[in-house]
């Protein structure tokens, strides 16, 4: 499995901007944090983007670029300070997919030996692109890396191994058809289940049909008789199964080489939590408000798209007043929960909280009411999600980032929210791209 490199979809647009089209060849400083996943592969995750002045240029030419010693000390100083690799970027001329010259290696490596010198024994990386295409690798090795844009889609620009995709995939996106390439994307991409409850083992079906091949399936709790309603692919006999194992079994019976790793726990707790580090998308589909919290940190935190979905019946007086469905998509560049005014600070505190703590804590209430759940509520908003997931992953046309479903009223509304410049967790500020050289707020008892 090749190591990846990860980028905004905000700051890939400006280093398309600012770098393509100018006669002579220009350069860009890419900050990036890592991800570190459990079989080892690495994600550079690009947290911020510099460009170096004319003047710290020392060279500039249509074929080659070079930058000043003082720029390369600059920028090292300040990847140093902040824990962080670096990514040299810099353009080829003409509209093919770019290839790395022989004068990129030769500079490369002398780069890489001063930069080992200066930061230590870490990786850094070296990005070229054209207007046809991108193509990445380690700094100073022929070892290419994934590049893969993150935003309202997940697009993978380039793919080692393969040639880089033509300028229509990588600059024409929105209009891709959900075609052989779109099908290939599903089958590549690893999504993570979290919950396999009501809305959960519907979406474990969902994706097996549509080709999704590579699941993390993550669930603390068994089927209970009372589950047996709306875990759809449980029956009697499950009773006291994992939930994971019965979704698994679903997967295994359409697809036998799917690729499963199941988890029964929490993700409230770090050890959970960090299992979603190894998916490429994320499926939350949960109720708490603790869990969701962590589950979109990491989304923001490691650049893993994630889809948020919900049902909610109120009733007052055994009357049903209100049937409602939500589905958000969270990722760089749009709202989280806490910015969408979603989650509720107080109840995720309660949900942190370790046996002892809620013990002594005076303000939990007793357990709450079970909240009612109907399965055609459920598929309604798992199919709505899942459709979501297509135009994110395969480019469908599927383009609303937050649908709110009124059963009574039988609408559907595309809802569209702002971020909050400074939020903890999905702006630059806060945890956005920290990736791995951060902790998440879990639990760790
Ligand atoms: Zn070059
Ligand atoms: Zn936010």
């Amino acid at each position: 499995m090749s190591d990846e490199l990860c980028i905004q979809a905000s700051d890939f647009d400006s280093l398309k901007a600012h770098l393509l089209g100018a006669a002579e060849e220009r350069c860009a400083i890419l900050f990036a944090s890592q991800s570190k996943r459990s079989d080892g592969q690495i994600r550079f995750l690009v947290r911020e983007v510099d460009y170096p002045t004319e003047a710290e240029y020392s060279r500039q030419g249509e074929l080659e670029a070079e930058l000043k010693p003082a720029l390369v000390a600059r920028v090292s100083k300040h990847a140093k300070i902040n824990g962080l690799s670096l990514i040299f970027v810099h353009t080829h001329p003409g509209d093919r997919p770019p290839i790395f010259s022989p004068v990129d290696d030769r500079g490369e490596l002398v780069l890489s030996d001063f930069l080992k010198s200066r930061l230590g024994s870490g990786e850094n990386a070296s990005l070229v692109m054209s207007n046809g295409g991108v193509r990445a690798r380690i700094l100073g090795q022929h070892d290419e890396l994934r590049v893969v844009v993150v935003g309202r889609r997940r697009a993978v620009v380039f793919e080692p191994g393969l040639d880089g995709p033509s300028t229509s995939d990588m600059f024409d996106r929105q209009v891709r058809a959900f075609g052989a390439a779109g099908q290939q994307r599903l089958a590549d991409t690893r999504v993570a289940i979290v919950g396999l409850g009501g809305t959960g083992s519907i979406a474990a079906q969902q994706l097996v049909h549509l080709g999704v091949r590579r699941f993390i399936l993550i669930d603390p709790d068994i089927i209970e008789v009372t589950n047996l309603n709306r875990v759809v692919g449980a029956t009697a006999q499950d009773v006291g199964a994992p939930k994971v194992a019965v979704a698994a079994r679903y997967i295994r019976s359409f697809s036998p080489d799917a690729e499963i790793a199941t988890w029964q726990g929490d993700v409230v707790h770090d050890v959970t939590a960090r299992t979603m580090i190894d998916a490429d998308l994320i499926l939350l589909c949960t109720d708490s408000h603790g869990s969701r919290s962590v589950v979109q940190q990491v989304a923001y935190q490691h650049l893993i798209p994630c889809i948020d979905m919900g049902s909610t019946i109120t009733q007052s007086d055994s009357q049903i007043t209100g049937i409602f469905g939500r589905v958000q998509l969270l990722s760089p560049g749009l709202p989280c929960l806490w910015c969408s005014a979603l989650l509720d600070a107080e109840q995720v505190r309660r949900d942190m909280m370790n046996e002892s703590e809620r013990r002594l804590d005076p303000y939990i209430p007793g357990s709450r009411e079970p909240a009612p759940s109907v399965v055609s509520l459920n598929g309604t908003v798992v199919s709505l999600a899942v459709s979501m997931l297509l135009g994110v992953v395969a480019g469908a046309p599927f383009d609303a980032t937050h649908l709110i479903y009124n059963g009574q009223a039988s609408s559907l509304r595309s809802v569209r929210g702002e971020a909050r410049s400074t939020c903890f967790i999905c702006s630059r500020d806060g945890a956005l791209a920290w990736g791995s050289n951060r902790q998440l707020l879990t639990r760790r008892d």
